[in-house]
Formats: structure tokens, sequence, C-alpha cells
């Protein structure tokens, strides 16, 4: 099967059936080549090859006639071409001579922007509780595919997974069996007893304590249980080992939580300092679930880089967290569409106190020019995945379209920066300018002039293209 007759199915076929046909086939290709290799070499990790042609040397696409958001300026560059050579954005510009053979799509106009990334998601969390810790984990797996696909379809060329194990997932993806955005993972969660991360039933004791060794949610690779300063160390390790671009933590009682309602602030300093302090060694960062001032103080004064939701937090954090250059990674979605399935009374009260503090926290980011991330959070049901593109309408409450079209784009880029050696794609995403790399949108219409255009991905985005390769064509 070539690459090609992958491309042309996502594009002429976006429907369930056509993707379950992709998949199979692809599935059935990468099956015969690996055991095959398997075979022969005797080694487990000898990728098989890919059901994709050789890249041609240098392979250049000019797109022309469009007007570019480049990620950073508030205003569009009217009438320009937009270079790739490759993965990478080779020039920006009104006039090109280029060689014969170059591929050349005419934009008619339309807006080019950077692939859009979702800073704060969860691609393993497409089930509710009791099915997730239920399932066969490969289930888990094929559904995580099948959201990787649908999520770069909606534009995302990019997600931060901040909390999962999407580790073959992610690496199907890379080797081009399967579509989807580029994977920046923080892999399991570093979570203590009793914390967010801990579903566990009260009449489990803790692995110290001469529980078991592991339980569901360390075997799925959700949660690393770890209590004291040695602890944390080790599953920060852990974590690193596994691949992880940066570290995650729960560090404040949660909205979905079983034993931790949101005023509780999880981990001491000392036990948030050596999870900031690992990732630091590592030359990367922290990144902390948090809702209140205490929690998110403690967690600012640890070094931790990005505070995700921190929907509860005052004027004095925010000023803090400006202050020591922080990203605050905020949802809104999540807190404004009804509560998933199975949700306790609790767990819906604390959704609606959750998103009563919206206004304020995004309020006071705006008067603090704080730099916001723009993130989803939708999990545990893939029909809530879809309300995805509504994070941008949802924005324009409390900031601008450029504004918005910014924290997608060059702001979550930067914080997929922080991770720098370990970012595992080395190179700038979320602006459009040379030498970047090739993630591009292209819109039928102005989103600067009217964002609620970007609700209807499957009929507004004309273009999508990750890492120079064409995903999806409807010029
Ligand atoms: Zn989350």
């Amino acid at each position: 099967m070539s690459n090609d007759k992958t491309q042309t199915e996502i594009t002429a076929d976006n429907s369930r059936r056509g993707f379950l046909k992709t998949a199979s086939a692809a599935a059935v290709a990468a099956g015969a080549v690996g055991f095959g290799l398997g075979l022969a070499n005797n080694a487990h990790a000898a990728s098989p090859t890919p059901p994709k042609e050789e890249p041609k040397k240098h392979k250049l696409l000019l797109i022309k006639n469009v007007n570019v958001f480049d990620g950073v300026n508030d205003k569009l560059l009217m009438g320009m071409g937009v270079l790739i050579k490759d993965n990478l954005i080779e020039e920006i510009g009104k006039k090109f001579t280029v060689p014969k053979g170059t591929e050349i799509i005419d934009g008619g106009g339309r807006t080019l922007s950077p692939g859009f990334i979702d800073i704060h998601a969860h691609l393993q969390l497409n089930v509710g509780p009791y099915e997730f810790l239920s399932a066969p984990m490969d289930y888990h797996g094929a559904l995580a595919l099948w959201e990787a696909k649908n999520t770069l379809m909606r534009g995302f060329t990019s997600m931060r997974d901040v909390g999962g194990s999407v580790w073959g997932v992610k690496r199907a993806i890379d080797e081009g069996f399967f579509p989807g955005p580029r994977l920046i993972c923080s892999g399991s969660v570093i979570g203590m007893t009793a914390g967010h991360g801990d579903y566990r039933t009260v009449n489990t004791f803790p692995r110290q304590l001469g529980g078991p060794a592991e339980t569901e949610m360390e075997r799925l690779g959700m949660t690393y249980f770890a209590d004291g300063v040695p602890e944390v160390l080790s599953a920060s390790r852990t974590v690193m080992r596994e691949g992880a671009a940066f570290i995650k933590m729960f560090v404040g009682g949660a909205v979905s939580g079983v034993y931790d309602p949101l005023d509780v602030a999880e981990y001491s300093f000392e036990e948030v300092k050596a999870a900031a302090d690992e990732a630091d060694r590592w030359n990367t960062y922290l990144a902390v679930h948090t809702y209140t001032d205490k929690a998110t103080m403690t967690a600012i004064e640890a070094g931790a880089k990005t505070l995700e939701h921190c929907n509860l937090i005052t004027e004095k954090t925010v000023k803090e967290a400006v202050k020591r250059g922080c990203y605050i990674s905020a949802q809104t979605g999540v807190y404004l569409s009804p509560p998933p399935e199975g949700f306790t009374p609790a767990q819906v009260q604390r959704q609606q106190e959750a998103a009563d503090g919206l206004d304020n926290l995004l309020t006071l980011c705006r008067k603090h020019k704080a730099k916001v991330g723009f993130g989803s959070d939708l999990l545990a049901s893939l029909e809530l995945k879809e309300l995805l593109p509504t994070e941008f309408t949802n924005r324009t409450e409390w900031f601008s379209n450029a504004e918005i079209l910014k924290q997608a784009t060059s702001i979550n880029g930067e914080i997929i920066a922080l991770s720098g050696p370990r970012n595992p794609y080395p190179g700038k995403i979320g602006v459009i300018e040379k030498g970047a790399l090739a993630d591009i949108v292209l819109i039928n219409g102005d989103p600067l002039k009217d964002i609620t255009l970007l609700e209807d991905p499957n009929k507004n985005l004309a273009l999508i293209v990750k890492d120079g390769k064409i995903y999806k064509n409807i010029i």
C-alpha cells in the first residue's frame, strides 16, 4: 500500500468506515512486514517498513496566493507564497522561481496558518473511568489511533499529551503507519496516595505499606504513585527512561478525583521541588495539575514551568506566575460542556466550581498579560473530544481572535520548546517562518475576522500539512 493511497483515502473518505478500511489494511501490511523482519533479525525493536514511499530528495511544495497568519503578528501578510522543502518552511515571499517538479497548490486567497497545537490533551483517555480500568490495554491503543487521526483532521498537527501511555501509538504515527499529530508526551503522571491519580479503592494499601507492586493505573501507564522525595525521584527518572518530553505531577485536588476535592494541596514543597529539579537536570521542565493559590504557589516556588488549569487562583498568584515566566495552561470547553457519564454529584459540583472560576482567571490573565496556553483536556468520551474546535470560540469572551490564534500556535509552540533536547521533534512549531517545521493549515476565510470558521474543520480547513506531508486537500 503506497502512502499516496493512504492520503487519498484520508482526504476523500473521512468516515469511520473509511478509516477502519485504511487502518486494517495498514495493520495487515505492517504485521506481515513486521513479523518477517522480526524472524529474520531475531530482534524485537527492528521497525517494520512503514507503508510509504521512499522520501524524494528535496521534495518541494509551493503554496501560492495565500494570506499568511504567521502565529505571531496580528495582521495577515497579504498575497504571499510559502515554499516548503522536505519538512521545513524554506521561504515566504511574493515571488518565486521554483525548479521543475515543484508541486504547486494555488491557495486561492485563503488564510494560511501554522497547524494548531492542543497543549493539554490525553490521547489515551477515550472512555469513562470504569471502561478505562477494565478494557483490554490494546483497546485503548486502538481508540487512541482512531482519535489521533480525528485530531489531525481538526487541524491540530501537534498534541502535548499530559498524562497517559501512548508510546506505541506515538511510535506508529511517527513511523508513518497511521495519520496523527506530533505527540509530545509526559507519560505517566506522578501522583501521591489519595491524590488526583488515585482511583484505587480504600481497601488497596499503598505499595510501601505492603500493597501490590502495581495497580491498574500504573499498569495502564496513567499514574506513578510516589510518596516522599525518594519515590518522587524514582518516579521522575522512570518517566524520563520511558522517553518523556517533560514531567507531569498532580499537585492539587481535581474535578474528577475520588479522594481529593479541589481545595486539597497535594505534595509538600520538597516533593514538588524534587521533581522540578530532576526535570531541570534532564534539561526539561515540570508541568503541574493545580487549581488553587496554595497548590499553585508551592509549584511556582518549586520551579514548575507550566501550570495546568489554575481556575481558582487569585491575582497575586497570576502576578507571580507572570513574574517567574510560567505559562498558564487553561482550558474552557471541558468545564463548559456537560459532565461526562458516570460523574458523581460531588464531581459535577466541582466541575461547576471550576467553571465559575474561569471568568476571574482569564480576566486576570488578560490584565497581567500572562502567557496562556490553548488546551482542551477533553477526555473520557470520543463524543466530547469532537468539541475540541469550540475551544476557539469559547475564548472570545476573554480574548481577541488574534490572541486566541496566537495561543493555539506560537504560545503553545513556546511551551513545546521548553522541552529543549527532550523535544522529540527538534525544530520550531506554531509559527510560519523560514526554517520552522512545515505544519500548516489553510482556512476558507479569515479567522482573525471570524474565528467561528474553525468550529467546522471538515468544511473550512481546505489543506492540512504536517511535517511537509499533505494529509488533506479539498481545494
Ligand atoms: Zn488533564
